[in-house]
């Protein structure tokens, strides 16, 4: 079958790779939609992260056997540790996620455990359903927040993160949006989503801050512009380095929250959300186009914001 596989530092290649094998309790799934992830893209060209050669693709829908639309829970816990057994599933300590620990959605077909299979409502289309692990990642930083409706949010990262936390706090009735951006592109998404866009940084006082990049500034972005007992939620991965005013935080108790990752609660209110949204910032191409458009999305280009790819387009 025909597969995208990442086979080398910086490089990802159209091949045909052997079928998958369906292990005992696994399904097979046929895949129609397989999101690109910015941690694939930096996955990719940073070594360390994955280990080639790989097929990728952790977010992602098709169909089974039988012909039942599905998506897939990625996160793959062992079900036995303390932390499963405390329902932090999304944290196991035997945690796998398909796609990075054993062969993911770049590829026509896809062996997943039958139990991480999640049926998509009746109705629900292939591009929400691509989307629905990226929402799911902003559904549980919105719960962590404590679902704050009424807070004044700001979102640093206009990507499909920062975008969804836009989109899941809009939903859940935040007073105002504000999303910060170097891309005037990225911006322009999330203007027409209903937020405040501002280039490159945010510029008011917010109830709570989610920073979908990571990076060190980021990190002191997002608790420099808090008020006093606000509370900055960290998705992002882009640098290890916390980078913040540790005496301010301090002094005005603001709280640093880490977010990684969804349990399954949060993904089935994420495939809610996504059958209402405006998702007309992701777009669609065929898998075998996958090579060339990973690379130029690694190499920097800011668009397509959500890039999906499908064995059945043309
Ligand atoms: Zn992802
Ligand atoms: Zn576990």
């Amino acid at each position: 079958m025909k597969a995208l596989v990442f086979t080398a530092t910086g490089v990802v290649e159209s091949h045909d790779v052997p079928e998958p094998e369906v292990g005992r309790d696994e399904v097979l799934v046929h895949v129609m939609t397989s999101g690109i992830c910015g941690s694939e893209l930096h996955g990719v060209r940073t070594p360390g992260f994955r280990v080639p050669p790989l097929v990728m693709g952790h977010e992602f829908a098709g169909r089974t056997g039988d012909g039942q639309a599905v998506t897939v829970n990625p996160i793959l816990s062992c079900g036995t540790c303390d932390l499963c057994a405390a329902g932090l599933r999304n944290v196991c300590r035997n945690r796998q996620i398909i796609g990075v620990h054993r062969p993911g959605a770049f590829a026509e077909r896809v062996a997943v455990p039958a139990s991480a299979v999640v049926p998509l409502p009746e109705g629900l289309g292939w591009t929400a359903a691509g989307v629905t692990e990226p929402a799911a990642n902003a559904v549980h930083a919105w719960r962590l927040a404590g679902r704050p409706a009424g807070a004044r949010i700001g979102v640093i990262g206009a990507g499909a993160i920062g975008l969804t936390c836009l989109q899941v706090a809009l939903s859940g009735g935040a007073a105002s949006v504000e999303i910060a951006d170097r891309s005037p592109e990225r911006l322009a998404v999330g203007a027409r989503l209903g937020a405040r866009a501002t280039v490159p940084e945010l510029t008011g006082e917010y109830d709570v801050v989610f920073d979908a990049v990571g990076g060190a500034a980021t990190h002191e972005q997002s608790l420099a512009r808090l008020r006093p007992g606000g509370a900055a939620v960290w998705l992002g991965l882009a640098d290890h380095v916390a980078g913040y005013d540790a005496a301010d935080l301090v002094r005005g108790e603001k709280r640093v929250l880490g977010s990684f990752a969804y349990d399954d609660a949060d993904f089935a209110g994420a495939l809610d959300l996504v059958a209402q949204w405006d998702l007309s910032w992701v777009e669609t191409f065929p898998l075998d186009e996958g090579a060339d458009l990973f690379t130029t999305l690694m190499n920097g280009r800011a668009t397509p914001v959500k890039a999906l790819l499908s064995p059945e387009a043309r």
